[in-house]
């Protein structure tokens, strides 16, 4: 079985492309609409973003609708935590082909990385 896991030298959900989230108003409270909308640099990538590292620069405060934890998935998407796996795997390769491409070496790496 395929197990989520968050891959290094990726950083596809860090480019927070609004018109790539259409939904995105639906998930968020109006105070993280604000909050995420002016974290939207050039590209549409987020300006904690580090692109020579591929980290975040806030990782240990980064915003709730940046963590992939169950409780958060629950209230932002109604996911239960047993679906959470496969909901988080397919939310990596939408963002990851939108970012870099189906056949790009960071959804190889992820996909080789989760187990696919
Ligand atoms: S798209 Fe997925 S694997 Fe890539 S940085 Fe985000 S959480 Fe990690
Ligand atoms: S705050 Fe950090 S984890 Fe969230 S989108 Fe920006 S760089 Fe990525």
């Amino acid at each position: 079985m395929a197990t989520w896991q968050c891959v290094k030298q990726c950083g596809a959900c860090c480019n927070l492309d609004p018109a790539e989230r259409p939904e995105i108003e639906e998930y968020l409270t109006p105070e993280e609409l604000e909050l995420y909308l002016s974290m939207v640099g050039e590209g549409g990538w987020c300006i904690n973003f580090d692109h020579i590292t591929r980290e975040c620069r806030i990782y240990p405060h980064r915003p709730r609708f940046c963590r992939v934890e169950p409780e958060i998935f629950q209230q932002m998407y109604g996911i239960e935590a047993e679906e959470l796996n496969d909901f988080a795997i397919e939310c990596c390769q939408q963002q990851i082909e939108g970012v870099y491409g189906d056949r790009s070496l960071e959804m190889l790496r992820f996909d080789q990385a989760v187990g696919i």
